[in-house]
């Protein structure tokens, strides 16, 4: 091989990684694109109930990764980990498979065997998730380490075309809408067993080839037990842990238990979310207030910090793909695809087909802007992703304005709304990654990752918060109407429904009331769309007016 191949190829292990990756994200995918719906459609629950649920299950799978981490670090190694996430997920599958099966004729027990399942998947994707990415990052030498960025845009388009794959399949065998419109409840349960069959492949790939792939450059094994590692494993410096003080550490529990109160409390949040937020906030605290960091440390991880925290906005209204973005494609989108009727829960597969697409350009790009010297520092790559967010919904905002309710949006506002948000993704999601990267100090370096991730975990129970404020779309209205309701004026409170109406809505999963934000009543689509607009568009505007300050803070980090 040619020194210039050398310097090119990546390690075989990759595509181990790749493989494995692609096949848990096809599970994790496919099964999220159903799930809402199977909670509406089959569990009979409201939209709005099924966007917290949503949020809550997202936002747990980004707290767990915490704890994924943590034991692999100290016990049990990535591999181990990998095998025993993986195991979980499919087995989580498999209690959702049983759910879908036993609904009509138990529907208490389909949903206590739903909660199980979350439950079960949360923990999987939480052994799963940290230890796949970290294992990336180790099979490339110290040396090579410049060949990082790239390997982490392969992953990422690994991660996506799992995504794409289970989007595909699951929505075509689980999502089963006929030419009426009329949907097979009973479905949904393939989606779920194909999800489950796409886990066991992943493990299996992964059991099966990573003796001999998953290997450092001398041909040693990687993501071994804990304690049977060298110290010719560890890097310069790695081996270095952040140590807290015993009264650090008591404050910063007592600091999650009053956060924890308030957000419950005060702020009015469930229970999950109050967690998620609180846990977020008191290892930010407990990671800045150590003392042995030194003023330019300090100020890079406060750059972190004020980045997670915009950040949380670009997730609550990306995260719309899985619960509002996905009721509406069900219930006031025109889906015909060049003929075809596609299943409502596919609409999202645009994500995933534009990041496959668009990683490699977008990579490109920055490179080409690099080396005139004219590449946007990090955080300014983030505002740009905000801004085209909120520019993503003020097209689609101005689609609905006057569709009123039976008219149907188009699909190509869909996809366009995916093209933007995908290219938004690609200026903040991997960017974030590597940027926690280059401003952690080592010590704290998988701490601080724990700390972004929360900001997601904390983006999507927003998502869930801000999903539960979807209007009623289309087929509420049409649904009302073969009740003999005129919804529009139950809501617009020009008529006082009897007490026998209000039951029929409340029956039929329809609220007799708009939703309320932040003290505005949202009357209609386009309202709900603007909300998005405002939040992206106000936090993009103040990232951008944060750039000399995040460029001081930095001290020449990009
Ligand atoms: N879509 C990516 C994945 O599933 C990134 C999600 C995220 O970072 N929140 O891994």
């Amino acid at each position: 091989m040619s020194s210039e191949t050398a310097k090119l190829k990546h390690p075989k292990g990759l595509w181990v990684l790749f493989g494995t990756e692609m096949w848990e994200r096809f599970n994790f995918y496919g099964m999220r694109a159903l799930l809402t719906l199977f909670i509406v459609n089959s569990l009979l629950l409201k939209e709005e109930e099924a966007s917290l649920i949503y949020g809550g299950f997202l936002g747990l799978c980004y707290l767990t990764p915490m704890l994924g981490g943590f034991i692999a670090d100290r016990f049990l190694g990535n591999r181990n980990c990998i095998l025993l996430g993986g195991s979980l997920m499919a087995v989580g599958q498999l209690f959702l498979f049983t759910s879908a099966s036993v609904f009509s004729s138990n529907i208490e027990l389909a949903k206590t065997l739903m909660w199980i399942a979350l439950g079960i998947i949360i923990f999987g994707n939480g052994f799963f998730k940290p230890n796949i990415s970290s294992m990336v990052g180790s099979l490339y030498p110290k040396q090579e380490k410049n060949k990082l960025d790239t390997a982490f845009t392969i992953f990422y388009m690994g991660i996506n075309l799992g995504a794409f794959l289970g989007q595909l399949i699951c929505p075509i065998i689980g999502d089963v809408k006929d030419v009426g419109g009329i949907r097979d409840v009973h479905a949904f349960k393939w989606g779920f067993l194909a999800a489950g069959i796409a886990m066991v492949l992943g493990t299996i790939v992964f059991l099966v080839l990573k003796n001999k792939y998953v290997v450092s450059p001398e041909g040693k094994p990687l993501g071994g037990l804990p304690s049977k590692r060298d110290a010719s494993d560890f890097e310069e410096g790695e081996s270095q842990k952040a140590v807290f003080s015993a009264k650090a550490l008591i404050l910063a529990v007592v600091a999650f238990a009053g956060l924890g109160l308030l957000f419950h409390y005060v702020f009015g949040q469930n229970v999950i979310y109050s967690i998620i937020y609180a846990s977020g906030l008191s290892l930010a605290g407990l990671i800045i207030s150590d003392t042995s960091l030194t003023k330019v440390e300090r100020d890079r991880i406060l750059v972190i910090y004020i980045v997670a925290f915009f950040v949380i906005f670009f997730w609550a209204a990306f995260e719309q793909a899985g619960s509002s973005l996905t009721f509406i494609a069900d219930n006031q989108t025109d889906r015909n695809f060049f003929g075809w009727q596609m299943p409502p829960s596919m609409v999202q597969i645009f994500n995933g087909l534009f990041v496959v697409m668009l990683a490699v350009p977008f990579s490109l790009l920055w490179d080409k802007l690099r080396v005139r010297d004219r590449e946007p520092i990090s955080p300014v790559k983030q505002a740009i992703g905000l801004a085209l967010i909120a520019v993503s919904y003020f097209i689609i905002a101005f689609n609905v304005k006057d569709l009123g309710n039976d008219g149907l949006l188009a699909i190509k506002w869909l996809i366009l709304l995916y093209l933007i948000q995908t290219c938004a993704e690609l200026c903040l999601s991997p960017i974030g990654l590597s940027l926690v990267g280059k401003l952690a100090p080592k010590r704290f370096a998988s701490l601080l990752y724990g700390v972004f991730f929360l900001s997601n975990a904390s983006g999507y129970a927003l998502a869930g918060t801000l999903g539960a404020i979807l209007p009623a779309t289309g087929d509420k209205f049409t649904k009302a109407q073969e009740l003999g309701i005129d919804l529009q004026a139950v809501l617009d409170k020009t008529v006082t429904p009897t007490a026998e109406q209000l039951k029929l809505l409340a029956d039929n999963q329809i609220s007799a009331i708009n939703p309320v934000f932040a003290g505005f009543e949202i009357h209609n689509l386009f309202e709900f769309f603007m909300v998005f607009v405002v939040l992206t568009g106000i936090a993009s505007v103040i990232m951008f007016a944060l750039k000399p300050v995040l460029k001081r803070m930095m001290h020449g980090v990009r």
